[in-house]
């Protein structure tokens, strides 16, 4: 059984033990970096009363509260929860699951990177695996939320179709694709699909509306990681249309990784020792039931 430091106390997530004997950090929950006001208000009376009075915002979009008496935290954790803030996740488990504003705000979003990252948190939240196992949702491929670093990166997607009808052949999607991904021919525009990114911004920023979302959805990204041993994640060749089919991807990907992980290994280093054709071949093919 873990522990807070305390010879049989049970481990209360989120409760970290600092380097200073007898103090804890307090980590709190923040699904995609989201707090209320009103939490925010009761948060900062917490670290008032039982920390130093100050906030640390964490590379996770959540808030720590530190140097809390280990004597006193069963309190303040109390109190949080009364304000609806429950804690995040440390150890080998899944960690709060981040995201960029995505769709809601963002002019460039492609997805609700909220109601996904809302659907991951309720499916993975704390579930124990070999190591620490990090979800990010990003909602298009300026990848703001840094998917690609993550064990599992979700990214919005589109796939664009250009309307001959509505083009008046003004030139500008050639200037503004970020990739030179948009061909023209003989006032024929089409898109080369290896240099495409599926960020949208053609269908954004044609001003006669000419190119068009034929298909809107997430691309899946598995193995990413920083710290130590940096890996990009490898990007997955399918486009995902719905979250039950992303929940079931990543369902997918973590059973393997459960299954093949050592201890204190991450995903992606497993995914390298084993081969990623065996991710692959878990992940994209559903075993028969
Ligand atoms: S990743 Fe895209 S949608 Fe998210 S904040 Fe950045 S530009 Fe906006
Ligand atoms: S920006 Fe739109 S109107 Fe202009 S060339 Fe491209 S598709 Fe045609
Ligand atoms: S989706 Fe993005 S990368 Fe692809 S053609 Fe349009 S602007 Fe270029």
């Amino acid at each position: 059984m873990e522990t807070n430091g305390r010879r049989g106390q049970p481990k209360v997530p989120g409760v970290i033990r600092q380097r200073q004997k007898g103090f804890v950090t307090l980590r709190l929950r923040a699904v995609g970096g989201e707090f209320t006001a009103d939490q925010v208000r009761a948060i900062a009376s917490v670290a008032e009363r039982y920390g130093k009075g100050g906030l640390h915002l964490t590379m996770r979009q959540g808030i720590e509260i530190h140097s809390v008496l280990r004597t006193e935290s069963r309190a303040a954790v109390e109190e949080l929860a009364m304000a609806g803030v429950t804690m995040g996740a440390d150890g080998a488990r899944v960690r709060i699951v981040t995201a960029c504003p995505g769709r809601d705000t963002c002019r460039w979003g492609i997805v609700d990177t909220r109601e996904i990252a809302g659907e991951l948190d309720r499916r993975f939240f704390a579930r124990e695996a070999p190591y620490k196992f990090k979800i990010g949702v990003t909602g298009c491929p300026n990848n703001c939320a840094g998917a690609t670093g993550n064990d599992v990166g979700v990214m919005g997607a589109v796939v664009p179709a250009w309307d001959p009808s509505a083009c008046n052949d003004c030139g500008v999607c050639l200037q503004t694709c970020p990739h030179h991904a948009i061909l023209r021919d003989n006032e024929t525009y089409s898109v080369d699909t290896g240099h495409c990114s599926q960020c949208g911004r053609c269908t954004v920023s044609c001003p006669q509306g000419a190119w068009t979302v034929v298909r809107r959805g997430v691309v899946l990204w598995i193995g990413g990681t920083m710290g130590k041993n940096p890996r990009l994640g490898t990007r997955l060749d399918r486009m995902i249309d719905s979250n039950e089919e992303l929940l079931d991807l990543v369902e997918r990907a973590f059973a393997w990784y459960c299954r093949n992980g050592r201890p204190k290994e991450r995903f992606g280093q497993a995914i390298d020792r084993v081969g990623i054709q065996s991710a692959l071949d878990e992940v994209l093919i559903p075993r028969p039931a």
